[in-house]
């Protein structure tokens, strides 16, 4: 970063190979926070070779389990040790406001300080199968090499889900942030250094996913992809991955449904569905961007969403005044817009937001003002497709099986949060929704402790949880006869 090498291959910091950087911007004001090596594919193929060597001759896949859990531990203390520093290089990349990234760095610590108990606890485990000479057992082998690909909305989290169990299972790896946001990465590589990661077990490259891609996933040295990201990239990833028969695990988008009824806890309903959209801008895979809402208590409800989301205070995530920040970058904001023409062209009623933020503070930044969409419908882009950004729908029910039918109405399956104050009817909406992920009166929490992922186009595979640790190990089954006869199957 800013002259230091990047790049960490084999053990080695290094530059790119061929010697390029790119500028990483601000999007709070557009200034250059940082400038850092853009690998090449030859250093991607290098990063991955490394990984392979330290996973076949190396001593990590054979650590005992208890140093690699003490390891994890270390992590934990030295993110914890360097807080405040890492929020702040992630408030500069991303754009979210301070607290939020405080938010983040405690729970990367928490889903390291998981997969340390968790993988002291895992077990072997022993099969009867009639007979007592044979002592049959079911155990578990790191996965081998594991390509880790991350996005830009939470970039040190995400990357998190995945190196804290790829190093619980004993797997080396390879982790690309996104080119966007690669510095809370660079830095927390540094620290994985310092607490005694043993060279070439994590390899790091950053650029772009263009041009590194096909190194990193078409590439018969890799034994397990985990990637989180969009669903374009996610299809590119799978259909590559099956020429080598990889394994893949892939966390995609979402359109999440909120679906309040009129004998929700009001105040509750309005709070959790402004923060389940308008959080971080938007940008969160699990938004609760498609409000639906039972008709009765619909226009009360918008107007009254409509009036706390005009006082939302924007700007730059470093001002503790600011609730939310920007979207990440220009080309982004172009994205939202394009999406908004689209839903008005398409009939929805704007209701606020729709446009750049007039304040000439805030010019220089990628800001985009809170944005409601009323009597939209199943059929408009708007509801269908991922915006990713400060945009809310609304879609009015009136019995019960209708609000299912449009909460599970979308091609995605991440999150989607239900508010009644009839636990009945909670449990029954809540169990026909196919969605990986759904609260019932709540939204947007998640534990380290629990699996996370999605139904439908949202991807497959689980992060977190035991499950995300057992996407990075193999099974495998071994019989031991400690008193052999012949089979004596064939008499000759
Ligand atoms: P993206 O798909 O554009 O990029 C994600 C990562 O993939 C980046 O590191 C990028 O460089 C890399 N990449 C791009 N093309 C590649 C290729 N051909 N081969 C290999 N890697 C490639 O996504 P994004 O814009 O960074 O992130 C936003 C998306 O991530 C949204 O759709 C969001 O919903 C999703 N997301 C999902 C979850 C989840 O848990 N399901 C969490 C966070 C974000």
């Amino acid at each position: 970063m800013n002259g230091e090498p990047d790049l960490c291959i084999g053990g080695q910091w290094r530059h790119a190979s061929d010697g390029g950087t790119r500028e990483i911007i601000n999007p709070a004001d557009g200034s250059i926070t940082a400038v850092v090596d853009e690998a090449t594919s030859d250093d991607a193929r290098a990063a991955v070779a490394a990984a392979r060597n330290a996973f076949d001759d190396g001593a990590w896949p054979e650590t005992p389990v208890a140093e690699r859990a003490a390891l994890l531990d270390r992590i934990a203390d030295l993110l914890q040790r360097d807080k405040e520093a890492l929020a702040s290089l992630e408030t500069r990349d991303t754009g979210k406001t301070l607290v939020e990234s405080r938010i983040d760095i405690d729970d990367v610590t928490s889903v390291f300080r998981f997969y340390s108990r968790l993988v002291g606890v895992e077990s072997d485990r022993l099969v009867d199968v009639g007979d007592p000479a044979v002592i049959s057992r079911v155990v578990r082998e790191p996965i081998g090499v594991c390509v880790l690909i991350a996005p830009w909305n939470y970039p040190l989290l995400q990357m998190s889900w995945k190196i804290a169990p790829a190093l619980a299972a004993g797997c080396t790896m390879v982790a690309k942030p996104s080119e966007v946001t690669p510095l809370t990465t660079i830095a927390f590589m540094h620290l994985l250094d310092e607490a005694g990661v043993p060279p070439s077990v994590v390899n790091l490259v950053q650029g772009s996913g263009a041009v590194l891609g096909a190194a990193l996933t078409d590439n018969p040295d890799v034994d397990f992809i985990s990637f989180t990201g969009g669903l374009a990239t996610g299809r590119t990833i799978a259909k590559v991955a099956a020429e080598h028969v990889t394994k893949v695990a892939v966390e995609l988008g979402g359109k999440n449904p909120h679906i309040v009824f009129a004998d929700a806890d009001w105040d509750s309903a309005v709070d959790h569905v402004l923060t389940g959209v308008f959080l971080h801008s938007g940008q969160v895979c699990s938004a609760g961007t498609r409000l639906i809402v039972e008709e009765q208590i619909a226009d009360d409800f918008v107007a009254e969403l409509a009036a706390r989301a005009e006082k939302i205070r924007i700007g730059d995530g470093m001002n503790p005044a600011s609730e939310t920040g920007p979207l990440v970058s220009e080309q982004h904001r172009a994205k939202v817009e394009a999406h908004v023409q689209q839903g008005i062209s398409d009939g929805a009623k704007l209701v606020i937001g729709g446009a750049r933020p007039s304040d000439p503070a805030l010019a220089k930044g990628s800001f985009y003002l809170p944005t409601i969409f009323d009597r939209c419908d199943r059929s408009m882009r708007i509801v269908q497709e991922e915006t990713f950004g400060p945009i809310l729908t609304v879609e009015r029910f009136t019995t019960e099986a209708e609000a299912i039918a449009l909460g599970n109405d979308t091609e995605y399956g991440l999150a989607a949060g239900v508010r009644t104050s009839d636990p009945a009817r909670g449990e029954r909406v809540v169990r026909a929704l196919r969605h990986g992920t759904v609260w019932l009166n709540d939204f947007g929490y998640y534990t380290a402790a629990a699996e996370w992922g999605g139904f439908g186009k949202s991807g497959n595979g689980r992060e977190l949880g035991p499950t995300g640790l057992a996407e990075y190990q193999e099974i495998k089954h071994i019989w031991h006869n400690t008193a052999p006869q012949p089979a004596g199957w064939f008499k000759g």
